[in-house]
């Protein structure tokens, strides 16, 4: 029994990634259309109606595209915030049903609890989320301007993050964009850079972490060896080595399975990481 996790998709192409524990699975984000969010799901061996939530970190297409339309064919239920709801147009299409998570308020779905946190993004109500099961705690946030302190508090005790590396900051501003997007994406409420994940790991990573996974990366802005390298390095200046860093690319990854404490009783040094 363990807490596993399977991105389907990452990027501006679409995010969505399976969560799975005690034998409930949620996905995180829909932003692939429904068809394709079916088949990586049945490639994974999984059964789209077995799903008991989708979870819709913000209404921004690459995220939640697919999910009204999934959610009426599958019958599977979104939750998000208030803001999501209304500025993805919830209302106004058939799904399934729509439960409002609120920011740190956990919220049980089967064998995982799952807790929504508030992120600075220029979306009406975005969440990243934490996602408890078995033992295990994955913590996952796409789409963010900046680290907020609440941000660092609730991954604190995280044994696995799932974070976006959007772009390299010299990369983006010598890069094609034009500057208003730039600027945008620069901006405290648009996307975090390598180099903000790099500060966060030398300052604000907790101590039961032993995997990061880097997503969300640019493919015009970013290389993901220098994503990975700046990561490691901070990691290392840390002393913190026994993190093992992934990296994910628009097509997602394998099953990651995030094991809960080798001894049973959690303690930051003794948590068991196992991947493949
Ligand atoms: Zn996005
Ligand atoms: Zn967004």
């Amino acid at each position: 029994m363990s807490l596993r996790f399977r991105v389907l998709g990452s990027g501006s192409t679409g995010n969505a990634t399976l969560v799975e524990a005690g034998g409930t699975r949620v996905l995180v984000d829909a932003g692939l259309g429904p068809r394709s969010l079916a088949e990586r799901l049945q490639d994974a061996g999984v059964d789209p109606a077995s799903l008991a939530a989708i979870f819709v970190s913000h209404e921004h297409g690459d995220h939640a595209r697919g999910a009204a339309a999934f959610s009426a064919k599958w019958g599977v239920r979104l939750c998000g915030s208030r803001g999501t709801y209304a500025a993805a147009a919830f209302g106004a299409v058939e799904i399934s049903g729509y439960d409002v998570a609120q920011a740190g308020v956990p919220r049980r779905v089967g064998a995982l609890t799952v807790t929504a946190v508030a992120v600075p993004h220029d979306a009406a109500e975005p969440f990243a989320f934490v996602i408890a099961g078995d033992g295990a705690c994955l913590g996952h946030a796409t789409d963010f301007g900046h680290v907020s302190r609440g941000l660092v508090e609730a991954f604190r005790s995280c044994d696995a993050l799932l974070m976006e590396s959007n772009y390299d900051p010299a990369m983006l501003r010598d890069g094609p964009y034009p500057w208003s997007l730039k600027e945008r994406i620069l901006g405290p409420l648009g996307h975090v850079s390598n180099d903000d994940v790099g500060r966060f790991l030398g300052r604000g990573l907790g101590e039961a972490c032993r995997l990061l996974v880097l997503a969300h990366l640019s493919q015009q802005n970013n290389h993901p060896e220098v994503a990975l390298m700046t990561a490691e390095t901070a990691l290392r200046r840390r002393g913190r080595t026994e993190v093992r860093v992934e990296l994910t690319s628009a097509e997602g990854t394998g099953w990651i399975t995030v094991g809960p404490p080798a001894n049973g009783h959690g303690g930051g040094g003794s948590r068991q990481l196992r991947l493949f």
